[in-house]
């Protein structure tokens, strides 16, 4: 059974990192922790994530409903969809959700982030797939996120942001930190017109070390399939070839018109 302070504690430390870390803005996000085969923890609502105390984590039974002295606060409006994780997940002990950028950017454009990209995400947190919109606050996310978290501890929520699953507290931050991060660094391989993707090999043998380290928690394996941008690699290149060359056409032009000019 978990220490109560040391896990309040806990949670008021992982707020103040993903406000800090501008992963949730004003008072977005939510986190929640398994207390006791009964009883959960969880962050209030209307509150900054970074400015909270561990007085203000309310304790909550199975269902959602308060069962904690301090009446000033309520219980985060995310409830239900902490709760399904819970009821759907018994190994899952923690649960963060937040808006981080670049993640949250992904789930609006409604790509997935399930290319076979970086080894510590491949490992950590696999292939990330997109939930469905749902309602905030309704049974919409609950139900939206059913089946995947079933083989994924990482979700984007579609035009909404992340949910990340964790052994504990930590864990499931740590997934978050994992997340945005490759969200960070795929959104910038793009820009600069290229990803590769790592083969199947590769990816194998990535697998093969998750179940060496025997890391708690469920992936999905990636996608090792090469992003249609490597095809079309060669067309960019070929553009840009193009417009290098009608560019030297131009100063060639003005530099002849130049000569003559000066006859
Ligand atoms: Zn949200």
């Amino acid at each position: 059974m978990q220490d109560e302070q040391e896990l309040r504690r806990l949670i008021v430390e992982v707020g103040k990192r993903i406000w800090t870390r501008g992963y949730v803005a004003a008072n977005d996000g939510n986190i929640s922790a398994v207390l006791n085969d009964r009883e959960l923890l969880t962050t209030p609502t209307g509150v900054s994530k970074g400015f909270m105390t561990t007085d203000m984590i309310i304790k909550v039974d199975r269902t959602g409903k308060a069962v904690s002295s301090n009446s000033k606060y309520r219980p985060s409006s995310e409830v239900k969809m902490h709760l399904e994780v819970y009821k759907a997940r018994p190994d899952i002990k923690a649960v963060v959700h937040a808006h981080p950028p670049y993640a949250t950017s992904f789930a609006v454009a409604g790509i997935p982030l399930n290319k076979c990209v970086l080894p510590e995400a491949i490992i950590v947190i696999g292939a990330v797939p997109l939930a469905p919109y749902g309602l905030p606050s309704t049974m919409e996310i609950p139900d939206s996120i059913r089946d995947l978290i079933q083989n994924s501890d990482a979700v984007l929520l579609q035009n909404h942001g992340t949910l990340t699953l964790g052994s504990d507290v930590l864990n499931a931050y740590h997934k978050l930190e994992t997340l945005e991060h490759t969200a960070n660094i795929v959104w910038k391989a793009i820009q600069l017109g290229n990803m590769n993707v790592l083969p199947e090999y590769e990816r194998d043998r990535l697998m093969t070390l998750r179940d060496k380290f025997n890391l708690p928690g469920r992936v999905t394996t990636c996608d090792a399939t090469p992003m249609p941008s490597n095809t079309s690699e060669s067309y960019q290149s070929h553009a840009s070839s193009d417009s290098i060359s009608e560019q030297k056409i131009r100063q060639i032009a003005e530099q002849v018109i130049a000569k003559l000019s000066k006859r």
